[in-house]
This record gives structure tokens, C-alpha cells and sequence, in this order.
């Protein structure tokens, strides 16, 4: 059960005063699979995680793979996800917390994120943006980017064909992507799945390495995520096959490799 908070009926008056973002007279909406109320894994303190719908990549092992079909989803309004965001705004300020837009890929509806993130801002909210980053920064992105506190972006693959085997993309936007984070100082933790075969040994986190080093000025920590098979039952229960089959969870000496290797840029590591 949710406590009462005297500031949450404030932050939602707050949010009927303010000008409904719009297109034309229709009101600006995004479209939302989820919203995780008291997420801890994705940007600092106790978080709001909503998982937009809608992705333009094909990870072999995604976890949310039923986040991918951009028509799904239930259509929300800018207010009306500030209004259900601030009804925890005691768990987000007592943590340290705040909001942290995930997916499927945010990215995909970016006019709407950073409207949502701006009304955010104005309530005094930490905003996160979890971002594969596989996208041109045109000015949507910009924007966007503009009002994010904190970016958590995936690095996938630093060879770009393996890239595009493992996602369906090469990672040249991605890379583009993480050095404009560089380039406008916006603050950054790089998440990196280990997945054994593909980019446990050691050359690969050398590769990572060198381009970490090259960001470093905005990331303040690298996440290490061993590979696991957790996101198989959802292909499944849409009748998609898994496409790792057969590929099993980093052994804790690859774990090891590719966490000292990204430890030797200075950056802090976490093995999750
Ligand atoms: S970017 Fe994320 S949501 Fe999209 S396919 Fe890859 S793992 Fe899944």
C-alpha cells in the first residue's frame, strides 16, 4: 500500500496548471507497455521505470521482447504519466531516485520523452534515459538528450559486424551517439551484457576499453551484466525463436577478464 504524501496531491495540481504539451489541439501522447513502480536496478535510488513500447533493434537477447511492436501498448498524455509518476514522489525523493524512461527503446518517441522529462524537471525530478543509442542525434535526440540528467546506454559490440549479428544494426550510431554524450557533457552509465562467444574474451573488453577511455569524461560507471537466459519464456509465448540457444552464462574468470580490463580506464566497475 502507498503511504499518503502531502506533496503528491501538490505535484499533480501543479502538473493540471501546466500547458498540456500538444500537437495541433490533440495533446502529445506516447505509447507505454509498463510501469515498474519501485525499480532499484536502473539509475540511482528507488525509480519510476516506465518501458515505452517500440524498438528498431532485434537483440538476440532481449528480455523484453515484447516491448518491440511500436503499435502496442496502452497511449498515455505527458500529464497523465506525471500525475502517476508523482503519486510515489516520497520514494523518489527519500532515495535519490527519480524517473527512468526504458523499453523497447525510448529513443523511438523521443518528442514525447523529453516533453514528459521537462515536466519532470519542472517538479524537481531526477530523469534517466535508458537508450541502445542506435539512432542519428538529430534534433529530436538533441532535444532529448537536453533534458535528460542521466543517460544508461548499452554498448553492445565493438565490431560492428558482430554488432549488427547480434542486434540487427551496426553499432556506428551508437558509437556517434555515446561520443555526442562526450560532446554536450551529459553524464552516463555504459551497461554491457557479457555474453560468452560473442564478447567475454579478452581482445573484445580491450576494444571496450580503449573507447571508454575516449568518453570517460561523462561516465561515471560501467555496469558489467553476465548473459542469462531470462528473457526466453516472452519470445516463446509469442511463438519467436530464441536465437541463442545453446549459449550459456559467462564463467566468473570471463566475468573477471573484462572487469579488470574496463577497471584499468579508471572508470568504477559493478558486476552485477
Ligand atoms: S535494444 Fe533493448 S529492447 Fe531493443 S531489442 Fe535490444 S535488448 Fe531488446
Amino acid at each position: 500500500m502507498v503511504r499518503y504524501d502531502a506533496r503528491a496531491d501538490g505535484g499533480v495540481r501543479a502538473a493540471d496548471r501546466r500547458a498540456a504539451p500538444s500537437v495541433g489541439s490533440r495533446p502529445l501522447t506516447g505509447r507505454l507497455h509498463s510501469v515498474e513502480s519501485f525499480g532499484t536496478l536502473d539509475g540511482p535510488g528507488i525509480r519510476q521505470v516506465l518501458f515505452f513500447q517500440g524498438c528498431h533493434l532485434r537483440c538476440a537477447f532481449c528480455q523484453n521482447r515484447d516491448t518491440w511492436d511500436p503499435r502496442a501498448g496502452r497511449a498515455v498524455t505527458v500529464d497523465e504519466l506525471v500525475a502517476e509518476v508523482l503519486r510515489y514522489r516520497v520514494y523518489m525523493d527519500s532515495s535519490g531516485g527519480g524517473v527512468t524512461a526504458s523499453g523497447g527503446d525510448p529513443i523511438l518517441q523521443a518528442p514525447f520523452v523529453a516533453a514528459l522529462f521537462r515536466a519532470l524537471r519542472t517538479e524537481g525530478i531526477h530523469t534517466a534515459l535508458d537508450t541502445s543509442g542506435a539512432i542519428a542525434v538529430g534534433r529530436p535526440v538533441a532535444d532529448l538528450i537536453r533534458a535528460t540528467d542521466l543517460v544508461l546506454l548499452d554498448l553492445k559490440h565493438m565490431d560492428s559486424e558482430r554488432h549488427r549479428e547480434l542486434t540487427g544494426v551496426p553499432n556506428t550510431r551508437v558509437l556517434e551517439f555515446a561520443r555526442s554524450l562526450a560532446a554536450t557533457g551529459t553524464r552516463a552509465w555504459i551497461r554491457h551484457v557479457v555474453i560468452p562467444g560473442w564478447n567475454a574474451d579478452r581482445d573484445h573488453a580491450r576494444r571496450l576499453a580503449t573507447f571508454l577511455r575516449e568518453i570517460a569524461g561523462v561516465v561515471e560507471r560501467v555496469e558489467l551484466l553476465p548473459y542469462h537466459e531470462h528473457g526466453r519464456h516472452k519470445w516463446e509465448a509469442i511463438g519467436a525463436r530464441y536465437r541463442l540457444d545453446g549459449t550459456r552464462p559467462p564463467e566468473d574468470g570471463e566475468m573477471e577478464t573484462v572487469r579488470r580490463e574496463v577497471a584499468a580506464t579508471g572508470i568504477p566497475v559493478f558486476v552485477a
